[in-house]
């Protein structure tokens, strides 16, 4: 059996996607709201796959520090990198794919969720990205194989 809990926490991000070819290649900004999931086949003395606090300080811990008010540009977009390097002070945080939510959600989970539960005994299994308040992209472990499995996105209202 496997016992899961789901933290979330906001954030605002910049960002632009390379080759977009619509409005979302330009500079734009959105509030973002992160779901971890994370899950344990065991429980601590208390009861708990991991103190709720704990995950709270770990996971807004590493999005303050790397992507809260930060521009999120794809490494292959020099023009932006070029623009966003003559702005001081500014933040950057450089991906290896564009900046999407479903690929923001992908790296959250392969990259930064085993450094941010690093001893904590449980592990990520999924993470959501609400870009919009209708809209979210996800990625998750197969909990067969351990692979990232899915990765989708999905319109809560009909628009
Ligand atoms: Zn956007």
């Amino acid at each position: 059996m496997s016992l899961t809990i789901m933290r979330r926490i906001k954030f605002c991000a910049g960002h632009r996607l390379f080759g977009h070819g619509g409005k979302c290649e330009h500079f734009h900004g959105h509030n973002y709201v992160c779901d971890f999931f994370v899950s344990s086949d065991t429980q601590d003395a208390v009861g708990r796959v991991i103190d709720f606090s704990d995950l709270k300080t770990r996971c807004k811990g590493w999005l303050d520090e790397h992507w809260d008010h930060s521009f999120l540009i794809c490494q292959d977009d020099h023009n932006a990198i070029n623009a966003l390097k003559m702005v001081t002070p500014s933040r950057m945080f450089i991906l290896p794919y564009n900046p999407t939510a479903e690929n923001m959600a992908k790296y959250l989970l392969e990259e930064a969720c085993p450094v941010i539960l690093a001893g904590s005994g449980a592990q990520a299994t999924r993470v959501r990205i609400w870009e919009t308040d209708e809209s979210y992209a996800e990625a998750s472990v197969d909990p067969q194989s351990g692979t990232i499995s899915s990765i989708y996105q999905e319109a809560i209202s009909g628009d």
